[in-house]
């Protein structure tokens, strides 16, 4: 069924890679293209296919870590990266870390010497919709192609920065402190409130002003942030006050269980359908996130919050997900059309490679008119796919696997407190969901 279908990847990077490799895995003709050498994206360094950008290390690999579990899971979905990670492993603790160069070019060895995969080193300017296409052109999307996106799903649907706020576990608040109320009771009690005194507004405020920013690259040097979208580090900035009159005033937000006039409170608002987690509203930030963490944990009610994203603000192409694209990375407008990677608005190394993985597989069914995988929310990947796709925000924001997004799980307590046999819980029902599924496809 499959025969003379081609599929066009465009970028051959983390994602492309690996969804090419599982389209040609399955016989299917794939026509890679990527721009570099020829068109430079600003970050990447070479002209190798899957090349790691910052870091060598692509995160844990203990399976009750988040990003360990998804990396488990790309396992058992039999992802060719992951292989070649485990060749190219450098010692690191307990985090899975590669020798750079030589993972990518054993990425770019293998790709070249697949005979399903043809290369095109050319920058991609056109879409034609009426052919099977993955666009994994990653958060440093050529211009030209970032437009010809925007006319496919449309102009309000394509975001360029990333202006995020860290979120947090909401199990880790203390609610002995903080407490629900929506500004002037108005609606329902949709927000968290962590009410803060002078003495402890001035404490936070000293933090703030005193932290380190993260460094920005050049080719990010002359982004402008939005007026109402401005990092919480630039408002501290222009003056002491001047937080307590924006996104931190406290009128209207009286605990009704002190009776008492706050001076400052920092809200937060619900991320996802199961309540479990909650974002700093207007706390978008550049600073250093081991400063972050100092800064959050000096918020009364959030002394021990579980950090489940930090605030990040970097160049970043992405499209709205949960307006355009099913849990499966499919468009829901035209289905020639998958996403894959860091353009979805899954955030990271592993999470690129892992949507790249599940394209693949994806677009390979829909050429073999078989059904498309919808991995269980009980699933690290099928969480992650699941909350870009679904999730009902006004403004989707990226976000990186964690434990906020899986499907809940009955457990008592005491268990749920204990974070690492809840980890264990949770990763052990992944792990059996996933193969069970398999095992009826
Ligand atoms: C500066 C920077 C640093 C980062 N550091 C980290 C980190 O340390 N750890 C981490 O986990 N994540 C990091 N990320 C986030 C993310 O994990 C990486 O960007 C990751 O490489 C994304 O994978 P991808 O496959 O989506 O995109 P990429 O790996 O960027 O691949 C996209 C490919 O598409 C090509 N391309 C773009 N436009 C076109 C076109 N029009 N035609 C043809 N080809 C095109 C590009 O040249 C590129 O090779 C970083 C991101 C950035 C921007």
């Amino acid at each position: 069924m499959n025969k003379g279908k081609r599929v066009k990847v465009i970028g051959a990077g983390l994602a492309g890679s690996e969804a090419a490799l599982q389209l040609a895995k399955r016989d299917i003709y794939v026509d890679l293209y990527e721009m570099r050498p020829f068109v430079s994206t600003g970050a990447h360094k070479t002209d190798k296919f899957a090349e790691l950008v910052c870091s060598n290390s692509l995160g844990s690999y203990d399976i009750t870590n988040a990003s360990g579990l998804l990396k488990y899971e790309m396992e058992v979905l039999d992802s060719f990266l992951m292989k070649i990670i485990h060749n190219c492993k450098v010692p690191s603790g307990g985090a899975l870390s590669v020798d750079r160069e030589l993972f990518s070019s054993d990425v770019t060895n293998l790709i070249k010497n697949n005979p399903f995969i043809n290369i095109i080193n050319e920058e991609i300017t056109e879409i034609n919709t009426d052919e099977p296409v993955i666009i994994a052109s990653g958060p440093l999307t050529s211009e030209k192609l970032s437009s010809k996106v925007k006319d496919i799903i449309g102009e309000e649907y394509l975001h360029f920065f990333d202006a995020i706020a860290p979120i947090v576990e909401k199990d880790s608040i203390d609610f002995s402190k903080a407490f629900f109320m929506n500004r002037y009771n108005k609606g329902g009690n949709d927000y968290i409130n962590c009410p803060m005194n002078r003495e402890e507004y001035e404490k936070f405020y000293n933090i703030l002003i005193n932290s380190e920013k993260i460094e920005l690259k050049s080719f990010e040097k002359n982004a402008k942030f939005f007026e109402s979208c401005l990092p919480i580090e630039v408002l501290a900035s222009r003056g002491i006050d001047t937080l307590r009159f924006g996104p931190l005033k406290p009128v209207g937000l009286i605990d009704e269980r002190t009776g008492i006039n706050n001076y400052a409170v920092v809200q937060l608002r619900q991320d996802n359908k199961a309540a479990s987690l909650y974002n700093l509203v207007g706390f978008q930030t550049n600073l250093k996130w081991g400063c972050q963490k100092e800064l959050i944990h000096s918020i009364p009610g959030l002394e021990n919050a579980n950090i489940m994203r930090y605030g990040v603000m970097h160049r970043n192409t992405f499209i709205n997900s949960p307006k355009i694209l099913n849990s499966s990375l499919q468009t829901r407008k035209n289905s020639n059309i998958f996403f894959a990677g860091q353009i979805t608005g899954t955030e990271g190394y592993t999470e690129s490679i892992a949507t790249g993985l599940l394209a693949g597989i994806n677009m390979a069914r829909y050429i073999e008119e078989k059904e498309l995988l919808n991995l269980p929310t009980e699933t690290m990947l099928g969480a992650l796919t699941h909350y870009i796709s679904y999730s009902e925000h006004k403004s989707f924001q990226p976000i990186n696997s964690n434990w906020g997004i899986i499907a809940d799980m009955e457990m008592d307590r005491k268990t749920r407190k204990d974070k690492k046999l809840k980890n264990e819980l949770l990763a052990n029902r992944a792990i059996k969901t996933i193969k069970t599924f398999l095992n009826k496809i």
